[in-house]
């Protein structure tokens, strides 16, 4: 019988395309969703079970239903700038949420834990590549809630045993070439789909957030990433982790950075449409440069993201944005 992962957020844009990674690798992924930020319509590769983080005797009987070989934990709340505003919600249901699931995965005995962290815990610094030994200095909530998870991970460790594997995204874009699954939120408030739907004429422009930093051309630097890639690399950290490899921390992005105006520009060449766009004023919690050292994954995980060019992000990004939608 092929082994069942427990995956949180499974409905959501990088769970859904993690758990059509899982059923193509062997694996029977079963969605862990409250649906409030995902979709019931992306879960397409595995069971469902309806549930919330916050409610910690039904995660135990997840467990005992299906006995997981391992969690693949993405479900959070994830926008920087609501995480200024709104830093309790971030707290509870991110770190409180996290806090039941590790418990519950412990008291059931499951020990393999792969888990979605972000290079915001990195935050403000000189290096131009931030490594996995660069200290982390989070200068928004996100990144604070996210930094405090894997500290309990690895307080569990000790005391458990759990092994994780922590993987510390830099920007995910993109979407599943076949076009079964993709990236849909509402509201929207990544840089990507925003630009596609300004492209679209479903919001009048994109807004700017910030012109004055200390960049070539003013505007935020991010290392993009390719969502097919970001999963793949998944799969990898979970055989890595049920070959008995144990814990380990491990950037995903390519090395590197692309600015707002650089990405808004990529758009409008792959879609050969003109982006309407506008200055802002810049958005707190934003670091200037965010742009991964990203060798050890390559050398340990033999990842390589092979799709991660900004022209593939944004095609792959466009196709899904003209056809794919979920109602529920
Ligand atoms: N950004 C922007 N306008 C928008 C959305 C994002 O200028 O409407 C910028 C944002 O300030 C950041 C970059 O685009 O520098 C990526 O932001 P996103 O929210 O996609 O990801 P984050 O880096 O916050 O995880």
């Amino acid at each position: 019988m092929n082994a069942h992962v427990l995956v949180t957020g499974g409905a959501g844009y990088i769970g859904s395309h993690a758990c059509k990674a899982l059923r193509a690798a062997g694996f029977v992924p079963v969605t862990f969703d409250n649906l409030v930020t995902g979709w019931k319509d992306a879960v397409k590769f595995g069971p469902f079970e309806q549930g919330d983080l916050l409610e910690k005797s039904r995660l135990a009987e997840v467990f005992a239903k299906y006995s997981p070989v391992a969690v693949m934990h993405f479900a959070a709340l994830s926008q920087v700038g609501e995480s200024m505003s709104e830093p309790g919600r971030y707290w509870r249901n991110n770190v409180l949420g996290s806090l039941n699931l590790i418990e519950a995965a412990a008291e059931a005995g499951c020990l393999n834990f792969v888990f979605s962290s972000t290079c915001a815990t990195y935050g403000e610094q000189d290096n131009v590549l931030l490594d996995e030994d660069s200290a982390q200095l989070p200068i928004n909530a996100y990144g604070s809630s996210k930094r405090a998870i894997e500290e309990i991970l690895e307080n569990f460790g000790h005391s458990a045993g759990m092994q994780s594997v922590i993987f510390r995204y830099f920007n995910v874009a993109g979407a599943d070439p076949e076009g079964e699954v993709g990236e849909f939120h509402r509201p929207e408030t990544h840089l990507v789909p925003i630009i596609l739907e300004a492209i679209d004429g479903k919001r009048p422009e994109l807004t700017i957030f910030g012109t004055d930093y200390d960049t070539p051309d003013g505007t935020c630097i991010r290392d993009y990433v390719h969502v097919c890639d970001l999963v793949d690399a998944h799969v990898l950290g979970l055989r890595w982790l049920l070959d008995g490899r144990g814990t380990r921390v491990f950037n995903l992005g390519t090395g590197t950075g692309f600015s707002v105006r650089e990405v808004m520009d990529a758009s409008g060449v792959v879609t050969n449409r003109p982006v309407p766009w506008e200055e802002g004023p810049r958005r707190a919690g934003d670091c200037t440069r965010l742009v991964s050292g990203s060798t050890r994954a390559r050398v340990e995980l033999g990842w390589s993201p092979g799709r991660s060019t900004l022209q593939e992000m944004i095609a792959d990004a466009w196709r899904w944005h003209q056809s794919g939608h979920y109602e529920g």
